[in-house]
């Protein structure tokens, strides 16, 4: 280096033993700090897709936009992206009804719906109501029948069709209500609905009639309904009493209201804002997108406590977190605690801070002098098979119906594998 005669060596010389080569490394520095920061950038944001839960139908929609109308539902299904939160959790039974069957079957935003005249119809009165209609019994003009007329507040034509759609694939199932029209304008944002007309009370006023007897036959009758939708792919998100008709007379029961019914595809992420409080599911309430048709099944659990233990409902709670911290009062922390690491979900600091530490009770506990005459060790184990934490260990409808509380006293119905 001393011998170079060249500006350059010089140069580096002089700037070695004035500490210019530091000086130069800064301006590289700066000239270059920027890259610098980006670089650190990118590798925070890379660490953080890694270790949260992105769902990357969000991170590249155009990715995956039309991944449910895509004719190769079932590749796309298939693709690892989906493999990976197919694998969280999959429906035990009837997982894969949609996907063999045609497009035309769950695509329901392809529907185009035949406009029946609403003139011939006219409303009589009144008969319930609730946040998303206005029902009515009404007459049919043309044939003198009764009917109901459901109207539909303002909602989006989706989730219109989404009703129809499920109405027609169920119609012929046993104890389902009949759609049997739909009247509006398609331009503006009234609808109706037009059912056959149930002759009877919903499930909340009819419970007190009820004898242990009758309890078994509805119970029964319901989980037809449920079964035969789940094996037609499809959730009805919304069991609870008032959504079940009875006309104790005929021994009729109706499962009614689908406005909240589903398609069921594993491993899509549904909304959890699903069902009537008292009635979802621990899965809704920790916001466990992947849930299947075991989400009625914790409904119906809840239900059947509510009429074996004459307790309507079973877990009153006042909001969400609190319906969370009713469960855990009865069924504990500990198994909680398995079902959140079986799914690896995350218990977070709010969870834990709601439901504490509780002891799992005993069903037994809960029967008095007013309810004994309704319960028997079969209506323990069914009750016990439908209300547990893991969706995928809870009865199907189909188990339930093979349950021994049914076959001993109605062995006339059966029921084949
Ligand atoms: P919610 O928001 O409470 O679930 P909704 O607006 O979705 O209600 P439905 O549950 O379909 O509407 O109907 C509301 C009430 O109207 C029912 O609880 C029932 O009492 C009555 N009803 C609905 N359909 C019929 C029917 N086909 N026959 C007789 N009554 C019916
Ligand atoms: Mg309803």
């Amino acid at each position: 280096m001393f011998k170079l005669a060249d500006g350059r060596g010089t140069m580096i010389l002089q700037g070695n033993t004035l500490g210019l080569g530091s000086m130069r490394s800064t301006q590289y520095r700066r000239r270059f700090y920027h890259l610098y920061c980006i670089g650190w950038l990118v590798l925070a944001a890379a660490l953080i897709t890694l270790r949260l839960p992105i769902n990357p139908q969000k991170l590249w929609p155009w990715r995956h936009k039309n991944w449910a109308d895509n004719e190769l539902t079932t590749a796309v299904a298939n693709c690892s992206e989906y493999r990976r939160r197919v694998a969280k959790s999959k429906a035990r039974v009837y997982a894969d009804v949609n996907l063999l069957r045609p497009k035309e079957y769950w695509d329901y935003e392809s529907l185009v719906l035949q406009w029946g005249d609403a003139n011939n119809y006219d409303l009589v009165q009144k008969v319930g109501g609730g946040k998303y209609s206005e029902v009515f019994e009404g007459i049919n003009m043309r044939t003198n029948e009764r009917c109901i007329v459901k109207i539909l507040k303002p909602v989006k034509m989706k989730k219109i069709k989404r009703e129809v759609k499920i109405l027609q694939n169920v119609c012929s199932g046993p104890n389902i209500v009949k759609l049997l029209d739909i009247v509006g304008n398609p331009h503006s944002n009234t609808s109706g609905l037009i059912f056959e007309y149930v002759d009877g009370t919903d499930f909340k006023n009819t419970l007190s009639l009820l004898a242990e007897n009758d309890i078994r036959y509805y119970l029964y009758e319901l989980l037809k309904a449920l079964d035969y939708c789940h094996s037609q792919g499809i959730m009805h998100r919304d069991v609870k009493p008032q959504n079940v008709m009875i006309n104790h007379d005929m021994r009729k029961l109706w499962l009614i209201d689908w406005g909240l019914a589903e398609f069921y595809h594993p491993g899509k992420e549904y909304n959890v804002r699903v069902a009537s409080r008292y009635f979802k599911g621990p899965e809704l309430l920790m916001s466990f997108q992947d849930y299947d048709y075991s989400v009625d099944m914790w409904s119906l659990g809840c239900m059947f406590a509510g009429m074996i233990f004459l307790e309507e409902p079973f877990f009153r709670g006042h909001d969400d977190d609190e319906q969370l911290f009713k469960i855990v009062e009865v069924l504990g922390t500990d198994d909680l605690t398995a079902y959140l690491n079986k799914y690896h979900l995350e218990q977070n600091h709010r969870v834990t801070a709601i439901v504490g530490r509780q002891r799992r009770k005993t069903w037994s506990s809960f029967i008095n002098q007013r309810n004994q005459h309704l319960i028997s060790p079969e209506a323990i184990d069914l009750l016990d098979g439908l209300l547990r934490y893991d969706h995928q260990t809870r009865l199907t409808a189909r188990e339930a119906m093979l349950c021994r509380i049914r076959r001993e006293c109605y062995s006339s119905h059966k029921v084949s594998t």
